[in-house]
């Protein structure tokens, strides 16, 4: 395909849309939320086949072409909007490249203006990008076209900034909205010259008060490295290569931007806004200081994850992405009986304004660990209000060991109760500090015990389960465990029955020695006591 082929096809190219645009959409890496798209012009020829930008913008500039290009995608794009405005699908910004040539033709802020209100789309749902090298057909003339876009009411991107032409300088003499920073311009380690450029190149927008959206981002590296730097808006392959618009219309109907960024207000000292900007201590926290953490949102019984942070992802161990997660509805991974105890947390949190743990099991999967049962055990609280909307941030814990342990317990419990009751016996701990005993259960079935009895023996004497002539002995068995004797044993008569019981205690020591619980057990000796008067 040579530059002929592209001059003579031009018209028709246009005129049947064989020109159209394609949609890469931007993303907050902090929320992973879709904040806005760009336009790129794709050719898709019956006779040229698929071109891309590189064969066909040099040859369009060259040949004076690309100011019609370039307007007919923005019409493009106006089209798109106002199918969005109609079809009430959620919208975001697109911007749109503009060539350095179009600014040369001193209509093209008219012609952009009266296609846009053709359509009537507000003027806040389109962007227009400029290039750095713009500046080279004179400064003057991109500061005027720059203040009459202004005027009207659009923002204006800086493209591939860093790409070279004393990117300083431009900064200071156009006042440009976005600033769009090519990751492509930066290849190499990012610990290295490189990152040391960019890290100044965003605290210098920062300082200006610009916005930087960090383009060309192929890797969670480059993303992670631009986040640590406080430049969330991202831009790449990692997220999305660029998108057909029935793709991006699928994308933006996903996604409800209500709740994308809510304006929350204080809860006491803490401040929820700080949690959404890069450099506070609070996020600083976030990401380094603290366990597995995320924050979420809920709103009329929804949920939403908006921010989680690294060691969230490590701690549920499933090899899933921060995005991934953030994608996911959080109820589609609980049944309705792990929704109603989260649910009740929640509405427990908002009740008493403190914080609020619960343990839910959730099913989550991924496609290295396919489904996955696991327990988490999260500390919740609420950090920010709006009118009907609640922001929370919470703890995890993955505790699906520690609990199948404590079900492995609780069966080889049952299996111990069960043959308990086959040997007629009754088992018992005693904690020796706090006095504590805890019964097992043949021992609150048929003695009436509760759970936990404090002030072991106090109660079991009182109750007459212990008799009053052995009551004492009993007691002195108490101070005896204290003083760290090893074992005890006796017939003793239990109950209003009298009925004859070796009763036995052992003792178990902590690692210095020190008694620490001692196990009690009662078996029935009427046969014992029978066949020794036999013999
Ligand atoms: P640009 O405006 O800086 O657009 C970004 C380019 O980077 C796009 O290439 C996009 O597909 C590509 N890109 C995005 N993410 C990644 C990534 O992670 N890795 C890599 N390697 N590339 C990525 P595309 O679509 O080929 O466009 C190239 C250039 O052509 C654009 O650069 C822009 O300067 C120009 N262009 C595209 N559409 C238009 C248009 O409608 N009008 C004008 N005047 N120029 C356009
Ligand atoms: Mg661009
Ligand atoms: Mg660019």
């Amino acid at each position: 395909m040579n530059a002929e082929d592209i001059i003579r096809r031009f018209d028709e190219a246009i005129e049947k849309n064989y020109i159209f645009p394609e949609y890469q959409p931007q993303i907050n890496h902090a929320t992973g939320r879709l904040i806005g798209a760009e336009a790129l012009m794709r050719w898709e020829d019956p006779k040229l086949g698929k071109l891309y930008p590189n064969q066909f913008i040099p040859v369009m500039e060259e040949y004076d072409l690309i100011y019609r290009a370039d307007i007919h995608l923005f019409s493009c794009v106006c089209k798109f909007l106002k199918k969005c405005i109609d079809e009430a699908i959620p919208i975001v910004p697109i911007s749109v490249n503009m060539s350095r040539h179009d600014i040369f033709n001193h209509d093209y802020v008219e012609a952009v203006e009266s296609i846009r209100k053709a359509y009537g789309v507000p003027v806040e749902y389109i962007r227009l990008e400029l290039t750095e090298s713009s500046v080279i057909g004179g400064m003057e003339l991109v500061v005027g076209v720059l203040e009459q876009l202004h005027a009207h009411g659009y923002k204006v991107e800086m493209d591939d900034f860093g790409s070279g032409y004393s990117s300083l300088n431009v900064l200071k003499e156009l006042e440009v909205d976005v600033i769009k920073l090519d990751m492509y311009f930066f290849t190499g380690e990012l610990d290295k010259r490189g990152g040391t450029i960019i890290t100044t190149v965003v605290n210098m927008a920062k300082w200006l008060g610009i916005p930087v959206i960090a383009e060309g981002v192929e890797t969670a590296e480059q993303a992670e490295f631009m986040k640590s730097i406080g430049c969330n808006y991202i831009q790449g392959y990692l997220y999305y290569k660029p998108i057909s618009e029935p793709v991006l219309i699928r994308e933006l109907r996903k996604r409800d931007h209500e709740t994308a960024k809510p304006a929350m207000q204080l809860v006491d000292t803490m401040d929820a806004a700080k949690f959404w900007s890069p450099d506070s201590l609070e996020t600083l926290i976030f990401n380094h200081y603290v366990g597995g953490a995320c924050i979420f949102s809920y709103k009329n019984g929804r949920l939403e994850l908006l921010r989680v942070n690294d060691k969230y992802t490590q701690e549920l161990g499933m090899n899933m992405s921060a995005k991934q997660l953030i994608d996911t509805n959080p109820w589609k991974l609980m049944d309705e009986e792990n929704k109603e105890i989260y649910l009740n947390a929640i509405n427990k949190a908002l009740d008493t304004d403190d914080e609020v743990v619960v343990e839910t099991w959730r099913t989550l999967s991924s496609d290295c660990c396919g489904d996955e049962n696991i327990c988490i055990r999260s500390t919740i609280r609420m950090i920010g209000q709006a009118t009907d909307q609640y922001l929370f941030y919470a703890m995890i814990q993955n505790i699906t060991a520690e609990k199948r342990q404590y079900m492995h317990v609780l069966s080889s419990e049952q299996r111990f109760l069960r043959a308990a009751e086959q040997a007629n016996m009754y088992a018992w701990e005693y904690d020796i500090r706090t006095k504590e005993m805890r019964p097992c259960f043949r021992c609150m079935r048929d003695l009436g015990l509760p759970m936990l009895v404090k002030n072991y023996p106090e109660p079991a004497i009182e109750m007459g389960i212990f008799q009053p002539d052995y009551a004492d002995m009993y007691r002195d068995w108490h101070k005896q465990l204290e003083e760290g004797v090893e074992h005890l044993e006796a017939i003793m008569p239990l109950t209003v029955g009298r009925v004859p019981f070796h009763v036995r205690y052992t003792t178990e020591f902590d690692e210095n020695g020190r008694p620490l619980k001692a196990y009690g057990s009662a078996t029935l000796v009427v046969d014992e006591e029978e066949n020794k008067e036999e013999s």
